[in-house]
């Protein structure tokens, strides 16, 4: 690439490990971040820093001083439930703030764009596995807030130079192998950093929410990737939008089988030998029963092959991480 990859929220638990996947393939990068929910330190040294909200009208200079050449965007908002009791947030936060993006993005002539989408822009699936082409009804403000994006990059792709990926994430989780990054996140909500926390003795126990869906144990099944080969992922999707400048894409990311939350519970259990306290509770605002990728489409379109579909594994990076911020906040 003849520039450099601009991530937002670079500074954030997601784009951090996607600056390290992109640096360790060679790109050159700047993130911008305006450092609401991210840390400055958790940005890699390799890479330049600018610390500016994506809705900043001054974004445009940093694409033309930093000579941006594909942007990968991951700031944003990303808390269900919270997107039910604050439904405009996640349209100013999501649906607004990168409408603005993608606008300075096309006014410098951006060529490619890769979008954080999720698995919440299906609802409730009619089946599982689900594949891309599944009717998509948001039941939450936060998929809807994603897939509205997703349809201005549809629409900008086809009346402006620039080609685009979606990538709809399902659970992601775990940390960088080598411990370079992980979910710092304050007031996490999301249930294998929730464990960990309660692994490490930060919470006394973790919630169940609902146990009565029609999943193996009544309790809600995740298809949970690791945050590195989601990373991974993005850089592989890089090359083939630069390799194809006509084609954009929309694809599932995820392993394409799923955990219910007790059999998380569980290989948290086994990885610490200690029994976490289970809550049993009733269910969050918001949440399906059960969202497991069909990832045959990523798996024919982009070169990736992931390489730690193991949710033990996945637990212990996010319990390294855990313990090293236990250590770093005393
Ligand atoms: N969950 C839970 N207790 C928690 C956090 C999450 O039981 O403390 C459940 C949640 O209801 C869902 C699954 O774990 O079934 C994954 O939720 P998470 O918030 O991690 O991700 P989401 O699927 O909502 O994006």
């Amino acid at each position: 690439l003849n520039g450099k990859v601009m991530v937002t929220g670079g500074a954030g638990y997601i784009g951090s490990h996607a600056v390290l996947a992109l640096l360790d393939a060679g790109y050159q990068v700047v993130v911008i971040d305006n450092l609401v929910t991210g840390f400055d330190w958790a940005v890699d040294g390799r890479a330049a820093f600018v610390r500016i909200a994506v809705e900043d009208p001054g974004v445009r200079d940093v694409i033309r001083q930093h000579d941006v050449k594909a942007i990968m965007h991951f700031a944003g908002s990303v808390v269900v439930p919270e997107s039910v009791s604050d439904p405009l947030k996640y349209y100013r936060n999501n649906t607004a703030a990168t409408r603005t993006l993608i606008e300075s993005a096309v006014a410098e002539g951006v060529p490619h764009f890769i979008f954080s989408s999720t698995a919440a822009t299906y609802g409730t699936p009619e089946r599982v596995p689900i594949s891309e082409n599944d009717p998509k009804v948001p039941i939450n403000p936060y998929g809807m807030s994603k897939l509205m994006t997703e349809f201005m990059l549809r629409d900008v792709s086809a009346a402006h130079p620039m080609n685009h990926c979606c990538l709809r994430y399902f659970n992601v989780a775990g940390a960088d192998p080598e411990g370079r990054s992980g979910q710092s996140t304050i007031g996490a909500t999301h249930l294998i950093k929730i464990a960990v926390e309660a692994a490490t003795g930060k919470r006394d126990s973790v919630g169940v929410f609902g146990t009565d869906f029609e999943t193996r144990d009544g309790t809600g099944v995740r298809d949970y990737v690791h945050v590195s080969d989601l990373a991974e992922a993005h850089v592989a999707a890089l090359k083939l939008l630069i390799d194809q400048p006509g084609e954009s894409h929309v694809l599932n990311c995820g392993y394409g089988r799923g955990f219910s939350v007790l059999e998380v519970l569980d290989a948290v259990d086994r990885v610490t030998n200690r029994t976490i306290e289970r809550k049993l509770q009733g269910r969050r605002p918001g949440d399906p029963g059960e969202l497991v990728a069909d990832n045959s489409a990523i798996l024919k379109t982009i070169d990736w092959t992931p390489k730690r579909d193991d949710l033990e594994g996945i637990v212990r990076d996010a319990l390294t991480w855990e313990r090293k911020l236990a250590e770093r906040q005393g």
